[in-house]
């Protein structure tokens, strides 16, 4: 089969080769991957670290079983699937609430597996869900990171309500561009953030952002709108280079979340700041089992878009990093197509 492999870290050392087809054991699939969405999270993958080594990237994919190993049940041949990406025991304290996010035995598919920058991959059954009708398999190949991290944020982590004004940061993000969606979808008042609104407005405008601003004129719009106290909710998985500016904006009594730190994550945080003001720093990984499948059912009732930029062959794996981090008019996925 076709893979993206590393044999060391380094983005200098992808290659797009043949390799073996992996083959399911005992409580696995093998699923003919047909979209992959690229994060910065292979990104760093690739960077870093990645198990097993040779290692095949990829943390969010969607595509159709090929074949199930001994003792799997209520899967079929043929059948549509998108891959929760976190893997879990299912037995520890926090699998045992709800929380597969924080599974002690838990890692990423495509971190400390290989993941879906191929043909073919092999994951555990438990982590396959049933695409729902109404919802495609490109569309599908958006939710494990993009959708999920930014739902378990606005909604498990900052227990947002209706009427809150809340500023998204890295609006046209694979994250941001589902905050954006969700934080509306809850009622509140959202802000848009992105240092290239002028191409990218329309796009944030169809995913029902209030405002659209450049990050130099968030602060402005943020007290005009609040009456100078700030906002409700602020949410940032840019890190380092926005934090300072990002905290500020935070009202009081207000949250401030991050599920990603793209610029770096060392910060100094001004104590006295953060209890006169009595603001709670939040943090939030990936999300749950049962977020997903709600997001799933809310993208087939049409409620949310699934913003894709670009589609391309595996061959472009490297055009395609480029196009993440760089393309000036990007507003959500890009996504490569192994088959
Ligand atoms: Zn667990």
């Amino acid at each position: 089969m076709r893979a993206v492999v590393l044999d060391k870290p380094g983005m200098d050392n992808i290659r797009v080769v043949n390799v073996e087809a992996p083959r399911p054991g005992p409580n696995e699939v093998l699923i003919k991957v047909r979209f992959a969405g690229v994060n910065p999270v292979d990104y760093f993958t690739i960077n870093r670290s990645g198990k097993p080594m040779p290692h095949i990237p990829g943390a969010e994919f969607s595509g159709v079983i090929e074949e199930f190993g001994p003792n799997v049940r209520g899967v079929n041949v043929g059948d549509e699937v998108v891959v929760y990406n976190r893997l879990f025991d299912g037995s520890c304290s926090y699998c045992l609430i709800g929380h597969e996010e924080l599974c002690v035995n838990g890692g990423l598919i495509g971190v400390v597996t290989n993941g879906g920058f191929a043909e073919y991959a092999v994951v555990p059954a438990i982590n396959v869900i049933r695409v729902p009708r109404g919802v495609s398999l490109n569309e599908a190949a958006t939710l494990p990171v993009g959708a999920l991290t930014a739902w378990h944020m606005v909604f498990d982590r900052t227990g947002m309500r209706a009427g809150e004004l809340v500023v998204v940061l890295g609006a046209t993000g694979n994250v941001g561009s589902y905050a954006v969606q969700f934080a509306k979808l809850a009622g509140a008042t959202v802000i848009a953030v992105s240092r290239k609104t002028v191409r990218v407005k329309d796009a944030l405008m169809e995913l029902s952002a209030d405002y659209i601003v450049t990050p130099e004129e968030v602060q402005s719009l943020v007290s005009e709108l609040s009456n100078g106290l700030g906002a409700d909710l602020v949410v940032d998985a840019i890190g380092q280079a926005t934090w300072g500016p990002s905290f500020q904006l935070v009202a009081r009594h207000g949250r401030w979340v991050t599920a990603g730190a793209l610029t770096g994550g060392d910060v100094t945080l001004s104590l006295s700041s953060l209890y006169s003001r009595e603001v709670t720093v939040i943090g939030s990984t990936g999300g749950t089992r049962a977020g997903f499948t709600k997001i799933l059912d809310i993208l087939s009732g049409r409620r949310i878009k699934a913003p894709i930029y670009s589609k391309m062959n595996l061959d472009k794996v490297k055009e395609a990093f480029d196009a993440v981090f760089k393309a000036e008019d990007r507003v959500g996925k890009v996504l490569l197509t192994p088959t």
